[in-house]
């Protein structure tokens, strides 16, 4: 019997890099604001004192130092194991805008050298994360944002949630049971294995 394995996509930010640290220690040292274990993704509400051009190019500059950005433990270890069994190319999907566009490649060629990947910046050509996951027939969607999650699994795709503090509140939506929430990336690879088969 051929089984056709599922095809998984991957968000960048915070699933698979830690970028959050980074963020939060730029806000510190440009602007002594504490970030705390925000409840909510935009951290705005943090940072009333500066303009909107200030909150913008402080996580574009954060994002943009590719050197100080660290993956998450077993991130590209399964990645790796993914590709292995697969074959596939890795597909990232990304919201960073395009300034972000080249320091996106220097992180992840810095990880991914040796491995075929393909990354999509959906809102630098006028769409969605979800038509590009339609588009590639992903089946299986890993995220931390539970907008793009709710978004995605009413598409009847399978979500992968990285958890964090953002994406605890709300959780009580339609679709919930095609959310599946992790802490470890070797709870991914568990999924993994254990779905295959349905898809
Ligand atoms: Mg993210």
């Amino acid at each position: 019997m051929l089984i056709r394995l599922p095809i998984m996509g991957f968000d960048i930010d915070d699933v698979v890099f830690n970028s959050f640290d980074p963020i939060k220690a730029m806000f510190k040292s440009r602007y002594n604001l504490d970030m705390g274990d925000p409840p909510t993704f935009t951290l705005r509400d943090y940072c009333k004192s500066l303009t909107e051009e200030q909150y913008r190019n402080t996580i574009d500059d954060a994002l943009a130092k590719s050197d100080i950005i660290d993956p998450i433990a077993g991130a590209i270890d399964f990645i790796e194991y993914y590709h292995s069994v697969t074959g596939y190319n890795i597909i990232f999907v990304t919201s960073r805008n395009e300034k972000m566009v080249s320091p996106t490649y220097d992180l992840l060629d810095r990880y991914f050298s040796g491995i075929p990947y393909k990354v999509f910046f959906p809102h630098n050509e006028g769409k969605r994360k979800i038509d590009i996951i339609n588009g590639c027939g992903i089946d299986m969607f890993v995220e931390d944002r539970l907008k793009y999650c709710l978004d995605i699994a009413t598409n009847d795709k399978l979500v992968l949630l990285h958890d964090k503090p953002w994406n605890r509140r709300f959780f009580n939506e339609k679709n919930i049971y095609k959310i599946v929430r992790f802490n470890k990336w070797k709870t991914v690879r568990i999924i993994y294995e254990t779905f295959s088969h349905l898809f």
